[in-house]
């Protein structure tokens, strides 16, 4: 059976994606007692609104909205957006790290974890019908817990049973490898995996070379914050791995889930930043126009395909 997309209304063609964010949030919610900060919290279904119509009018065609269980994940809402705006989005099940693991997590085993990542992928989010398109693991900084081990391999087994592609947070860039090494000694195929947040810590080519080498994608979904690195930086480790041949292995995001980045909420960049500020400026250091298609259309389209 041919490749399908997996979005909030229904399984698609991947050529109708179009221009893809693989990694961002419309609603969020961490746990108060984590994460008190209001800044984190996405809770304005007008905001989220804009923001992908403003991301729409630009050319955009698809999100992956990547909250999840825990974190505030809302895919009704999310399934309304995508309705009103006609944007496709794909939503998330798994987890992030543990620090914000839900409590039910702990009382779960991993063959439970695997059939909840199963169902929501197969039959549906709770009692919504909506099904995920990609399954969520995570790391902690420097550390990749037992507990997010054992989230990762229900993750796993869930890929291989449904084909979903994996996505992940790694928090400032670290553990990457490990992770990689749990996900082959589960046997996924490393071509359905996405590795997310190598901008916002650790943008040095060889490190990123090193782990698109293995297969996986490479992320770098914090596009437009300076606070990490100059979109420039972004732009130039994009050509190198053009040159060294990994084209076909970069994606690029805003990851922008906090009220500060959000134009809707006073913020910025917001969700128009890839087309607005990020695609000028890879034309403006001589990125061509097929290798940036291939970045943000035909790659997005490839890993969400299943
Ligand atoms: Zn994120």
């Amino acid at each position: 059976m041919a490749k399908r997309v997996r979005t909030v209304l229904g399984d698609i063609p991947p050529e109708e994606l179009g221009l893809t964010l693989p990694h961002e949030h419309l609603f969020t919610f961490p746990p108060v007692e984590v994460s008190p900060d209001l800044d984190l919290r996405l809770d304005s279904y007008e905001n989220a609104l804009q923001e992908v119509e403003s991301f729409k009018a630009v050319g955009g065609g698809a999100i992956a909205e990547v909250s999840t269980p825990g974190y505030g994940r809302d895919v009704r809402s999310i399934k309304k957006i995508s309705r009103a705006t006609g944007v496709h989005i794909i939503c998330a099940t798994g987890f992030i790290k543990e620090s914000y693991f839900p409590r039910e997590f702990f009382n779960l085993t991993e063959a439970e974890l695997t059939e909840k990542f199963i169902c929501d992928v197969e039959e549906g989010i709770e009692d919504t019908g909506i099904r995920a398109g990609v399954i969520k693991i995570g790391a902690s900084q420097n550390k990749f817990s037992e507990a997010e081990k054992k989230a990762a391999r229900a993750a796993c087994k869930a890929h291989l049973e449904t084909g979903a592609p994996i996505t992940t947070h790694t928090t400032g860039g670290t553990m990457v490898l490990n992770i990689i090494e749990l996900l082959e000694s589960e046997g996924v195929n490393l071509n359905n995996v996405v590795i997310g947040h190598l901008d916002n810590n650790t943008l040095y080519l060889g490190y990123i070379l090193m782990i698109a080498q293995t297969g996986v994608y490479v992320q770098l979904d914090n596009i437009g914050k300076v606070k990490y690195y100059p979109d420039e930086l972004r732009v130039e480790i994009v050509k190198q791995l053009i040159e060294e041949g990994y084209g076909a292995r970069i994606l690029l995001s805003g990851d922008q889930g906090r009220r500060s980045y959000l134009k809707s909420y006073g913020g910025c960049p917001g969700f128009e930043h890839l087309q607005k500020g990020f695609i000028p400026l890879m034309r403006k250091k001589g990125i061509a126009e097929d290798s940036i298609r291939q970045i943000t259309v035909e790659n997005p389209s490839n890993i969400f395909a299943f």
